[in-house]
């Protein structure tokens, strides 16, 4: 493959800053809160063992994550376990949240579980809207008010960086909601988290609601999106709440979570990186272990990524289509916004196939080690056609075999 002139064009965006405290002013710096151990890890199929949680973890704390939420203490003890270990290894970089109902039980389980932790944060969420408070939680909006305030200045007695959730917040009253957020901020909250637990909004009306948050609370707590992709707007509502003031994003790597999913970390990441013109906001990610950081969870969870999923899929930068091939070839601005490299997805990934013109074929043959005589582009082009007729997609191994059947076939001495 060519080396892409795009990365040099957006020069480097990201930066790994100081842990983050409570005093933190809101700036251009957006925390990256990755939640695939706790969201992510709650879905179907997704459940991980501890020595797992441990190997994500230590793969999350590399690719630069802010905070990572590893579990919820008083759901098992193998969740309180996972996250006191991932709480053990952490380094100092890194701040480690659980998460925990608005119940004294649940926050000293958080709290006993963070104790490792060079940097903790207990993450306490109720539900604040009608439908919740009603069929759920069967209470009334005074007693919720309560509740936040009680739990909230519990969890600052055993630490500094607590971090409240209005679950539900799309669907809350908006005077309500904003009623109480500023309940937790007096309580001693540090970050307001708004999350669209439902997959329900949209990006206006998102960021009409932080909008109106930040309004209601002031500059002082940093505000925080979570959003779920039921109808596939997760990563679009997360980076509109930015627009509008949030400072904390709250993602999963390969977007997995309850039902749709969570908004995917690296499409979050690099959205932000590529666009950085329209959104000019900084991070921690190093971008480059965003693809083998897909393949690990993939490999651990065992679900394969989707083909087509952007910046992970198998497809993202394929370029099948000999047109297309051709002028990446030329220039990699022709057709990429992005190169592979920059997200960590070696070249030998890259897949060739029955639309993949002469030019990138020898390419990819010369960026092996072969020299390929003029007379000879023919016959290997013929001979490849017709693999990939019958494999669709053409992989760096089978190129070799397709060499080493050619070299075969040669006259003796040649
Ligand atoms: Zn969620």
């Amino acid at each position: 493959m060519p080396e892409g002139n795009v990365e040099s064009k957006i020069g480097n965006v990201t930066g790994k800053l100081a842990p983050l405290g409570a005093a933190s002013t809101p700036g251009n710096r957006v925390r990256i809160f990755d939640t695939t151990l706790r969201d992510g890890e709650q879905s179907p199929g997704c459940s991980m063992n501890t020595p797992e949680k441990l190997r994500m973890a230590r793969q999350l704390e590399e690719l630069g994550v802010d905070i990572l939420e590893a579990g919820f203490p008083i759901a098992s003890t193998g969740d309180f376990e996972a996250v006191r270990q991932v709480a053990q290894q952490a380094g100092d970089t890194i701040t480690i949240a659980a998460l925990a109902r608005c119940a004294p039980a649940d926050i000293l389980r958080s709290a006993e579980a963070l104790e490792p932790a060079r940097h903790a944060r207990i993450h306490v969420f109720l539900a604040t809207s009608d439908i919740h408070l009603e069929h759920k939680l069967k209470i009334g909006r005074a007693e919720a008010l309560e509740r936040i305030g009680t739990a909230v200045r519990l969890a600052r007695q055993h630490v500094e960086d607590v971090e409240f959730s209005c679950e539900d917040s799309t669907r809350t009253d908006r005077a309500f909601l904003c009623e109480a957020f500023q309940t937790a901020v007096q309580a001693g909250a540090t970050t307001l988290n708004i999350p669209d637990t439902v997959g329900y909004t949209a990006p206006r009306e998102y960021a009409e609601i932080t909008a109106l948050v930040r309004r209601a609370v002031g500059e002082g707590p940093i505000l925080s999106v979570h959003c779920h992709d039921d109808l596939g707007l997760a990563v679009a509502n997360s980076l509109a709440a930015v627009e509008a003031g949030a400072r904390q994003i709250e993602c999963t790597i390969n977007g997995i979570g309850e039902r749709a999913g969570n908004a995917a970390l690296e499409e979050v990441v690099m959205a932000l990186r590529v666009r950085h013109d329209l959104m000019p906001y900084t991070n921690g990610i190093n971008t480059e272990l965003l693809f083998p950081t897909s393949q690990l969870l993939s490999e651990i969870i065992g679900v394969p990524v989707q083909p087509n999923k952007a910046i992970v899929g198998r497809n993202a930068f394929a370029h099948e289509a000999g047109i297309h091939q051709d002028g990446v070839l030329k220039n990699a601005l022709t057709y990429e916004i992005m190169t592979p490299q920059s997200v960590g997805v070696p070249t030998n990934m890259l897949v060739l196939g029955k639309h993949s013109g002469r030019h990138a074929l020898l390419s990819r043959l010369e960026g092996l080690g072969y020299r390929i005589e003029a007379g000879q582009i023919n016959d290997i082009y013929r001979r490849f056609s017709e693999l990939a007729d019958r494999k669709k997609v053409v992989v760096e191994d089978d190129l070799v075999r397709l060499m080493q059947h050619h070299e075969q076939s040669l006259p003796a001495g040649v």
